[in-house]
């Protein structure tokens, strides 16, 4: 049963905060957490973004700290007490946005620092005192090393999203930040696989911690629709096209392995008139929380992005979720269709696997998710020979690739809570009926949408026509998006 923030005798200016925010009841992590960190011990909590786990940790901290509270304006009177490390920029910025809105009734000042923009603005406002400071290792390093952040009376580290932190070779960074560190303090580690790595790390670096988890390592949400299809390279786009439109998609996530491949989709999607930005780690810091922004606004259909530009961002519940490349690490895959699907509500994570190295990266996802991946075809539909309705029951052989297990399959076995195959060729997905939970309740709201979707809008003229085949129905929307030829890359 979730309980609510009044249950928690929070004080008066960070309940207040919180009632601001309209929260009512606390969600699993708060719950569970907040408590814990209240009475002062280590956390190992496994838990994704989208949570709640910013206020689960914050919440408490800040509540800690409070007897350190003072309206003082001299800087010694205002040192870094809790140090929060995250991988990302836009992490960084998004959790010291809600550690601002949660302390704001206090006297507890917060900062963030990170790579990428100058490093004076910080330098100014590191040297005024925070009590909070939220930071990306490498920054952290520079401030620390140039004398601008002293840590020596730090008495609580966060280590939010862990693992992607030493995925990106943070650890020699982080074991640095932590030797300067004094030795008694608390340490929350939040991540969303407890891989051997992390485990080591928590062993090295926590004592005694309490382990928390809302979501069982390594699981997919079950509410997610999870298709593997098999298409080449060269067909990539025009399958998420035709996905996204058969299945009235208003908004997704589109996943690539590199940067460059990341730059070339988004440009070549953009082209043909769908309503895309790229999210990579080569754009300024400016131009990423731009792209952001416009798409949490819903001025941007498609966000393109890498894994580490995306890990993490709080856009709630996109419908869907297609991983244009197979993620070289499994894990990857379960961060990113985390995006969709999030606790309760239901979203489609979409998955194109070519040839070559796909198959072994398939593999490693399917011990990972503990489920078996049928790999499903995709019938294109200006391939369809005319008049043929398609009952997405044919045999299928992957062209150029020795026969495997991938070589045939029929319709996909659907069962009781394990990836579900499409149906008669694609109907529009229905929703699983979802668990109440007062939290995650509210749908997904794109923003303030002024246009239909690109795909929408190119095929307005076209009123769907519901029930044979959503094949059909879309065909004549088809039409009206490949009306420019398509570019060769
Ligand atoms: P997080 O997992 O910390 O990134 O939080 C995801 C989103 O949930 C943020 O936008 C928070 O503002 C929001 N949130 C956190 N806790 C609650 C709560 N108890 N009730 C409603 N919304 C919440």
């Amino acid at each position: 049963m979730t309980s609510s923030f009044s249950n928690l005798s929070l004080a008066e200016p960070l309940a207040r905060a919180v009632a601001e925010m309209g929260y009512e009841t606390m969600t699993p992590i708060q719950e569970q957490a907040i408590p814990v960190v209240l009475a002062g011990q280590d956390v190992m909590g496994a838990a994704q973004t989208g949570t709640g786990k910013t206020a689960a940790f914050a919440l408490p901290l800040l509540q800690r700290m409070l007897k350190h509270e003072n309206a003082s304006t001299s800087p010694a009177r205002h040192p870094v007490r809790a140090l929060v490390l995250l991988p990302t920029r836009e992490l960084a910025v998004q959790v010291a946005q809600q550690v601002e809105l949660y302390a704001k009734y206090t006297n507890l000042r917060s900062a963030v620092v990170f790579g990428g923009m100058d490093m004076k603005p910080q330098t100014l406002e590191l040297k005024r005192g925070v009590e909070v400071l939220v930071a990306t290792p490498g920054r952290l390093l520079d401030h620390i090393e140039a004398k601008n952040a002293v840590l020596n009376q730090v008495e609580y580290v966060v280590l939010d999203e862990a693992d992607r932190m030493l995925d990106i070779g943070f650890l020699p960074d982080l074991q640095r930040i932590l030797s300067y560190l004094p030795k008694q303090r608390t340490t929350l580690l939040f991540s969303a696989t407890f891989s051997p790595e992390i485990k080591r790390l928590a062993g090295s670096y926590l004592q005694n911690p309490v382990t928390i988890e809302v979501a069982r390592p390594n699981e997919t949400a079950s509410t997610v629709e999870q298709h593997f299809y098999s298409v080449s390279d060269d067909d990539k786009r025009r399958a998420l096209k035709q996905i996204v439109r058969q299945r009235g998609i208003t908004q997704a996530f589109v996943f690539v392995n590199s940067k460059l491949g990341c730059a070339r989709l988004a440009r070549s999607l953009e082209r043909e008139g769908l309503k895309t930005t790229a999210l990579h780690g080569d754009k300024s810091q400016d131009e990423r929380l731009k792209a952001l922004d416009a798409f949490k606004k819903g001025e941007v259909d498609l966000l393109v992005c890498t894994d580490v530009a995306a890990r993490g961002l709080d856009i709630k519940d996109v419908p869907a979720v297609f991983n244009f490349d197979i993620p070289f690490n499994a894990e990857d895959y379960v961060h990113r269709i985390g995006r969709t699907g999030r606790a309760g509500a239901s979203g489609l994570a979409v998955s194109f696997a070519s040839g070559g190295n796909d198959a072994r990266l398939v593999a490693d996802i399917e011990k990972l998710i503990k489920n078996k991946i049928e790999l499903e075809a995709l019938e294109f539909d200006e391939d369809r020979p005319r008049g043929r309705i398609n009952d997405g029951r044919r045999h299928w052989r992957e062209e150029g690739e020795a026969g495997d297990a991938r070589d045939v399959l029929d319709a996909p076995r659907e069962r009781g809570g394990e990836l579900r195959g499409l149906r008669g060729g694609g109907r529009p997905h229905r929703a699983p009926a979802a668990p109440r939970d007062p939290f995650f309740d509210q749908p997904y709201e794109p923003g303030q949408r002024e246009a239909a979707p690109a795909w929408e809008a190119a095929a307005k003229s076209t009123p769907p026509v519901r029930g044979i085949s959503a094949n059909i129905k879309s065909k004549r929307k088809v039409a009206a998006l490949f009306k420019t030829p398509e570019p060769s890359n």
